[in-house]
């Protein structure tokens, strides 16, 4: 079991920031905005919030400065306050909308809920919320509107200045996401040419001074103090935060496993027998699902005296009655431990959570521009997050946090920020919408992180390639307008223009929509085989794509019945999210003027679909290879067929394939047979450059 120490005393102090930098949470004889499981009016909470006290100076700084950056701690009231402060102050008069955007879907709806029931409405009628696929938003009747910032990005498209918003809240810029960096860069060109735009940024850590200095216009000038005219310099306002004191231990050694760590450190905390939540920050839904299942195993073994452990877990992709129930008032006498991605460390509320356990790690993703590959791996946090991490423990009383790895490890080895996303993904869609807003020149943009100009390129490569921009690195007309109109991976919606031509519209679609979900099938630990003789009932020897369709066929014969998804575990959460994706993109696609059509048993025409969108991902099995080993065309790397692809040790010579996962391996998931033939078919000039050079040995292949 992991041993903690505890650095310093444990009298309640201020807790400085190693970097000198901004306190995060210190100790406050003032009272708590809330205690455990009391339901107070929501008038009285609302106005015991620390941003409470600077409702009026909020207004002031946001009607007389262009820009606003708000710093304060995660709780303290900006998401859910501040744009009812705005609304009440009448900035959505006259048919204009406040937008609050979000780096993550789920926070933008649990969000919107809250604030739709502070202010007593039906959600989506004065409060609503868009998120990629979903519109729960009323033309002429909302006013407060909770957005993803990737879905303002879209609105843009329509509506260069945004013009519909009087103010635009940015909310947890410290995250740094790829869409909030882009959305930032846009938002200070719309100012210039919209004065009266007000932009209101909210940030959680030291992030701020940078986005304010990025926001400080050349021109510096005080403005009238008009609407019209407001001071460019922008204001930073901090909120002061109403934390306790969190007592930080750290393992005296380095943990080999943080997963077993994290649950024995549970259990300990669990039998000390205090009151307070345990809040457990971990990387991904495999790690969860072991924890999970790890501590109600031990939970079998505790005696009567112990006390109950609710045991629950929280990411992204969770069905919305577990998320409520995570989010609800923990009952009484009982304890909750919430398992989490790093989705709690600032979107998200969490009542009554007094410890925290911290496994250093979690999920990112990384691209590498030589090999083309983007990955979501395990990595160590930042400083930075650690801090909010810890954060979260000191909301309600006193806290602790329980640190998986040591302070040597936290002072020396930890890197003080995390590397914002938009240095280390693929920029494909990123340069497609920038594109489609007719800003030229990318490289040349007012980035917040500039991008490598290796990633730049392979984007420009992979566009060119899709026939999405032409050789001045213009948007082709119509097919690179169209791949830009279609809120998907830019090789997906080239698949869909291409099912048009191909006459399997309706099936493209459909693969579309079950490809933008994280996956159909229910897991359950223990019950691998179930599942696996579940999928072979739909496994179509052409590949995972074509089994989808299956699915879904038998999804739409069962009259959408629940029982019959898990009957076949299928998730039936997941097909109902697939349904409204499909009805989305059909509205899409018949706004692009494309004829809905069936190919009924002509699958080949699906898979040459596939191949025109995914070309780039074609691969071919090593010929003498008895481990499935595939070779990518395009960039001659080592790649297999992941276990749970229906074409797992089934090998067909050619394949494309959706993604790639790595692990011990690369895997290539979802997965569709090809006839090599067709790749100079849909592609001509690219094969024909592969052909002549990469390829040179194993164009032999092609004569198949
Ligand atoms: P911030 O954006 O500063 O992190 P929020 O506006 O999200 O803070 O939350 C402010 C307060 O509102 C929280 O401390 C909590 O008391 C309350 N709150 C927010 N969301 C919820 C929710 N879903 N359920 C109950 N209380 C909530
Ligand atoms: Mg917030």
């Amino acid at each position: 079991m992991a041993k903690f120490w505890k650095p310093g005393t444990e009298k309640p102090r201020l807790v400085e920031d190693e970097d000198g930098g901004v306190v995060f949470f210190y100790s406050s004889s003032s009272s708590s905005s809330s205690g455990f499981g009391y339901s107070n009016n929501i008038e009285s909470q609302r106005r015991r919030l620390p941003v409470y006290k600077l409702k009026d100076a909020i207004l002031f700084l946001v009607e007389n400065h262009a820009t606003t950056v708000v710093v304060g701690e995660t709780g303290s009231g900006k998401t859910t306050q501040i744009p009812q402060y705005l609304n009440e102050a009448g900035w959505a008069d006259g048919g204009h909308v406040i937008a609050c955007t979000q780096p993550r879907r789920l926070a933008v709806q649990s969000v919107a809920l809250r604030v739709a029931e502070e202010m007593g409405v039906r959600l989506g009628e004065e409060v609503g919320y868009v998120i990629r696929f979903e519109d729960v938003t009323t033309l002429g009747v909302t006013r407060i509107k909770f957005l993803t910032d990737g879905v303002l990005l879209r609105e843009m498209m329509d509506d260069p200045l945004l013009s519909k918003y009087s103010v635009i809240m940015i909310d947890e810029a410290h995250e740094r996401s790829i869409s909030t960096d882009i959305v930032l860069g846009l938002l200070k060109k719309i100012q210039r040419r919209r004065p009266e735009l007000r932009l209101v940024i909210s940030s959680a850590t030291i992030e701020a001074k940078s986005i304010a200095s990025f926001f400080r216009g050349s021109k510096k000038h005080r403005g009238t103090g008009d609407k019209l005219e407001p001071n460019t310099e922008p204001a930073i306002i901090s909120v002061e935060g109403r934390g306790f004191n969190v007592e930080i231990n750290y393992v005296q050694e380095p943990v080999s496993d943080y997963l077993r760590a994290a649950v024995s450190t549970v259990i300990m905390i669990h039998k000390q027998k205090t009151v307070g939540d345990i809040l457990v920050f971990l990387t991904g839904q495999d790690d969860i699902e072991a924890a999970v299942q790890l501590l109600n195993e031990e939970a079998q073994s505790f005696d009567k005296s112990t006390g109950e452990l609710l045991v629950l877990r929280l990411y992204s992709g969770l069905p919305r009655t577990e998320q409520d129930f995570v989010l609800s008032p923990t009952p009484r006498g009982k304890r909750k431990a919430i398992i989490s991605t790093n989705i709690a460390e600032t979107s998200l509320t969490l009542e009554g959570i007094v410890y925290v356990v911290d496994s250093g790690f979690s999920k990112q993703r990384f691209y590498d521009p030589m090999s083309d590959i983007e990955n979501l791996v395990v990595a160590p946090i930042s400083r930075a997050s650690a801090r909010q991490r810890a954060g979260r423990a000191g909301r309600v009383r006193p806290g602790k946090c329980y640190r998986l790895y040591t302070e040597e490890y936290y002072v020396n080895k930890m890197s003080a920020e995390g590397i914002p996303e938009m240095q280390r993904s693929t920029l494909v869609s990123c340069v497609i919408q920038l594109k489609a807003l007719g800003i030229d020149n990318i490289l040349g943009f007012d980035w917040l992180a500039s991008p490598s100009p290796e990633a730049m390129i392979r984007a420009l490569e992979v566009l060119y390639s899709l026939n999405v921009l032409d050789d001045d690195a213009k948007l082709t007309s119509p097919t690179g307008f169209q791949v830009a109109e279609i809120p998907l991976d830019p090789m997906l919606s080239k698949a869909i223009l291409a099912s048009n031509e191909l006459g399997c519209s309706e099936e493209m679609l459909t693969i579309a929509a079950v490809l933008s979900v994280q996956s159909i099938w229910i897991s359950v630990r223990g019950a691998q085989k179930q599942l696996d003789e579940a999928k072979l009932r739909f496994a179509a020897a052409e590949g995972d794509h074509v089994t989808f369709l299956n699915v879904y066929k038998g999804f739409l014969q069962s009259g959408k019945s629940s029982k019959w998804c898990q009957k076949h575990f299928v998730n039936y959460h997941a097909m109902k999210k697939v349904l409204e994706a499909r009805e989305q993109l059909n509205r899409t696609a018949q706004r692009l003027g494309m004829m809905l059509k069936s190919c009924d048993r002509d699958i080949q025409a699906v898979r040459k679909a596939i191949t025109a969108g995914f070309f780039a991902n074609a691969c071919h099995l090593e010929a003498y290879s008895h481990e499935g080993k595939y070779k990518t065309v395009r960039t001659s790397q080592d790649v297999y067929i992941h276990p749970s692809s229906v074409l797992f040790r089934v090998n067909p010579k050619w394949v494309v394939y959706h993604s790639l996962v790595s692990t011990d391996r690369r895997y290539m998931r979802n997965v569709v047979k090809i006839d090599p033939s067709w790749l100079v078919e849909v592609a001509p000039h690219f094969f024909q450059f592969l052909e002549t050079s990469k390829l040179s040995n194993s164009t032999s292949d092609f004569a198949v």
